[in-house]
């Protein structure tokens, strides 16, 4: 008797769940041009926009949300078997590919629908580019010791401090920023999250290729005195613990 020859997904995903890895597999093959590899390698290019430019569109960005915010309700094994298609083009284009869906989660599970229309949908559509920033120089594992700042001021947050490691530092259009908003406070109990737009004053320094992240932008971001919105806090003040986690 012959045996059928399965490749991992095939055997592991259920018949319905494999929709979504086919197209990723075939937006992989098909959609991205060699050449923007070439020149994210040769740091021509430092943003892994064209990238969501092209999957947002087509629907693959953020699979997992709901469907009024861009998403299409997959579930998390069907995204993960997507996301493993697009590791083959390389560090950058794969972390521009699961920003949304990292940035995402906290928007989604924590964000109000206001929040959700301006950036979760655009973000899912490949409109909007996002990225994270939670790493310090002084360290990344340290969460809890953040020294990245926010103070209330009227119906704003200031925001001092810097962020490193931040892949699409060079061209996001706002990044999920943590920062401390009660320095004296029980550290878990001490981080706040905001969504933070470049034009809000978001300075950039030191782009690198940090482990394979090359033409992703990957750098260093800096806030002196930068006007958060207050609507731009996601999750409760002091709730950072439940969005990160
Ligand atoms: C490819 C790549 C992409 C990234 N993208 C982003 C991004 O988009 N946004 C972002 O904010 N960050 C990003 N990061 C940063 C990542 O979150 C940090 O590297 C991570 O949090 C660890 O922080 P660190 O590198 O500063 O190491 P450190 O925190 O300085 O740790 C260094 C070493 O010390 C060990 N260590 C630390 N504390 C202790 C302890 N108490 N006891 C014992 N050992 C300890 C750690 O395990 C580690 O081995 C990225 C990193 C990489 C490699």
């Amino acid at each position: 008797m012959e045996r059928e020859e399965l490749s991992m997904w095939e055997y592991l995903l259920k018949e319905q769940e494999k929709g979504y890895w086919i197209e990723v597999k075939e937006f992989v093959k098909n959609d991205i041009p060699p050449k923007l590899i070439r020149d994210m390698d040769s740091g021509i290019i430092e943003t892994g926009r064209p990238l969501i430019e092209k999957a947002g569109p087509k629907g693959l960005l953020g699979a997992r949300f709901p469907k009024i915010y861009g998403g299409r309700e997959i579930n998390w094994i069907s995204e993960v078997a997507g996301v493993e298609e697009v590791g083959v083009l390389g560090m950058s284009l794969s972390c521009a590919f699961v920003m949304p869906s990292i940035v995402g989660e906290a928007l989604n599970l924590f964000g109000t629908d206001a929040q959700k229309q301006r950036y979760l949908l655009p973000t899912n559509q490949g409109e909007l580019y996002s990225a994270e920033a939670l790493t310090e120089p002084r360290g990344g594992s340290d969460f809890f010791g953040a020294t990245t700042n926010a103070k209330r001021s009227g119906d704003f947050f200031i925001l001092n401090g810097e962020k490193r490691f931040v892949v699409g530092a060079q061209d996001a259009d706002y990044f999920l920023v943590y920062a401390k908003t009660d320095p004296e406070g029980d550290p878990r109990r001490s981080i706040s999250c905001f969504i933070v737009e470049r034009n809000m004053g978001v300075e950039v320094q030191n782009i690198y290729q940090l482990l394979g992240t090359r033409g992703g932008g990957t750098g260093r971001i800096v806030f002196r005195d930068v006007k958060v919105p207050a609507e731009n806090l996601i999750g409760k003040l002091n709730g950072a613990y439940e969005v990160f986690n």
